[in-house]
C-alpha cells in the first residue's frame, strides 16, 4: 500500500471513512447513502431523462424485426429481449430461515440471466451501444431511414459494409460477449480485451462468433485500458466504454420501464405506501446505474435501489462514500479485486454513474464469495433457478436493508435483480453448485 493515497495518508482515510477498516478487512459491510437526496431535489442536477430512455427503447423497436430473425429464440416476443419477473417464495423461506427473520413483503426475481441472445443484464446496454452504431453507420451511408423495416439489417449488404468497421472493448466477460455476439452478427469485426478474471468459456464461444479475443494477465481496468488504446490506433474502430458510455447506460435504463409494465401486469401498485426495494449486483457501475437510474424516473421518492458488491471489489462504495470516484482504486487499500463473482471483479468504479447516482442511491453492501455460493445453491435447491456467481450478490439485500437503516420497509415489495447465468456451461455450473458444499 502507498503511504499516500489520493492526496491523504492511510490514516487520515481511515480518520475520515470509518468503514474502510472493515472494507480493507474484506468484511461485509452495508453503507447507507447518508447524501441521498428527495428525487424533486436531486433531479435538478440531471442532464439526462426519460426522454432519452424512451429513445433508447424506440430503438429497440426498430430493431426488433432484425434481432427476431437473426436470434430465432426471440420469436415469441417478436425481437424483444426481455426477461421475466418471478416470485420466489420458496426461496424466500430460505432466507428467513437463514437470517431468522420474516420479510413482509413479496420476494420477486428479476431473470435477466434469461435474456435471449446474450444470458446477461449486458443483453440490454451492450447490444443497445453495438445497435445504435450499426443504426447511426446504416443511416449515414444511406442505407436504411428510421421508417423502414430493420429487417434489412440482416441482409448482405449491410454485412460488407459493417466488415469495414471494427468494434473494440474491454470486458470481465459478459460484456465482451454480448458486444461480440451482436456484433458479428452485424457483420463487424469485433476485438475483446478479456481481462484475467474471464471464464474460459466465455472467450471460446467468442472465438466461436468469429471474435477477436485478446487475453490479459491483469484485472479489468488494463482490459480497457488496453482496448482504448487499440481504439485510438484506428479511426474506423468503436470503442465501446464500459466506464463512461451514456449509450450503454441508458440500454441498461430501458429496463425500468419494462419493469413497470410488469408490476402493473401483476397489480403490484408502487407508491408511498407499498414502497419498491431494489437490489442490484455492481461491477464498474453502468448496468445497476442504469436500471437504478431509470426506476429513480418512474417511482421517484417510491423506490430504494442498493448495489452489492463483492467483499474483495467494493469498488462503486468506496468512489461514492468517498466522493472520489474513480480517483479511488480497491487495490490502493491493499484489497485484492479477487473474487469468484467474475462480473463484479473492477477496482476502479465508474465515476460517471457515481456522480449521477449520488442523489439517488439508498445504499451499498458486500458480499463474500462463500456466501455467493451458499446463495447459488438455495436457489438451485429451492427454485430451481442457476445463475453465476455475481448475479447472487443482489440475494441478500432485502436482509441486510432491513436492519435499523430507517428505511420504510412494511408492506415493501423487494426485488431481487439476477444479472446472468443462464449460458454458463453445464460442467461450470456444477463446479459452482459443489462449492458451497465444500
Ligand atoms: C456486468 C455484470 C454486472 C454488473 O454490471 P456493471 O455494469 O459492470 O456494474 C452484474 N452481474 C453480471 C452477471 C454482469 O455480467
Amino acid at each position: 500500500m502507498k503511504n499516500v493515497i489520493a492526496g491523504k495518508t492511510l490514516e487520515g482515510w481511515l480518520n475520515a471513512y470509518p468503514l474502510l477498516e472493515n472494507l480493507i478487512e474484506t468484511e461485509e459491510v452495508f453503507w447507507k447513502n447518508e447524501r441521498k437526496q428527495s428525487f424533486d431535489k436531486g433531479k435538478k442536477t440531471l442532464s439526462i431523462s426519460l426522454k432519452d430512455i424512451n429513445e433508447a427503447e424506440d430503438r429497440f423497436q426498430r430493431f426488433a424485426p432484425y434481432i427476431r430473425e437473426v436470434f430465432l429464440e426471440t420469436e415469441d416476443t417478436k425481437g424483444i429481449i426481455e426477461s421475466p419477473l418471478r416470485a420466489v417464495p420458496k426461496m424466500k423461506k430460505q432466507l428467513e430461515g437463514l437470517y431468522k427473520k420474516s420479510l413482509s413483503g413479496e420476494l420477486l426475481l428479476k431473470c435477466d440471466h434469461e435474456l435471449a441472445a446474450a444470458g446477461s443484464i449486458k443483453a440490454r446496454g451492450g447490444f443497445h451501444e453495438v445497435l445504435k452504431h450499426a443504426e447511426t453507420l446504416a443511416l449515414k451511408n444511406g442505407f436504411i431511414t428510421k421508417n423502414d423495416n430493420y429487417r434489412a439489417f440482416a441482409n448482405l449488404e449491410f454485412k460488407e459494409l459493417f466488415k469495414n468497421h471494427s468494434i473494440i472493448v474491454g470486458s470481465t466477460g459478459n460484456l465482451g460477449l454480448s458486444i461480440g455476439i451482436i456484433g458479428t452478427a452485424l457483420g463487424f469485426r469485433v476485438t475483446v480485451h478479456m481481462s484475467a478474471d474471464a471464464r474460459q468459456w466465455k472467450k471460446d464461444l467468442l472465438r466461436e462468433k468469429g471474435a477477436v479475443v485478446i487475453e490479459h494477465a491483469d484485472d479489468y481496468g488494463l482490459a480497457v485500458a488496453e482496448g482504448r488504446k487499440e481504439a485510438e490506433k484506428d479511426p474506423s474502430s468503436y470503442f465501446v466504454d464500459d466506464e463512461n458510455s451514456l449509450d450503454l447506460f441508458l440500454g441498461y435504463a430501458v429496463a425500468a420501464r419494462r419493469l413497470k409494465t410488469q408490476l402493473d401486469e401483476k397489480n403490484i401498485v408502487i407508491n408511498e405506501d407499498r414502497p419498491l426495494f431494489v437490489y442490484l449486483p455492481c461491477g464498474v457501475g453502468g448496468g445497476p446505474g442504469g436500471v437504478a437510474f431509470g426506476l429513480k424516473l418512474l417511482f421517484q421518492d417510491n423506490v430504494h435501489c442498493f448495489f452489492a458488491e463483492p467483499t474483495h471489489s467494493p469498488s462503486m462504495l468506496i468512489g461514492m462514500m468517498t466522493k472520489k470516484h474513480d480517483k479511488l482504486s480497491v487495490q490502493d487499500f491493499g484489497i485484492d479485486n479477487k473474487t469468484a463473482a467474475d462480473g463484479l471483479a473492477v477496482g476502479r468504479p465508474s465515476a460517471f454513474v457515481g456522480q449521477m447516482l449520488a442523489p439517488f442511491l439508498s445504499g451499498i453492501y458486500t458480499v463474500s464469495d462463500n456466501y455467493l455460493f451458499l446463495m447459488l445453491r438455495h436457489l438451485a435447491d429451492s427454485e430451481k433457478i442457476f445463475l453465476e456467481p455475481s448475479a447472487l450478490a443482489g440475494m441478500p439485500g432485502p436482509f441486510k436493508s432491513l436492519d435499523d437503516h430507517g428505511f420504510p420497509i412494511d408492506n415493501a415489495v423487494y426485488i431481487v435483480w439476477a444479472t446472468g447465468g443462464s449460458m454458463v456451461p453445464k460442467s461450470e455450473m456444477e463446479d459452482y453448485y459443489n462449492r458451497s458444499l465444500k
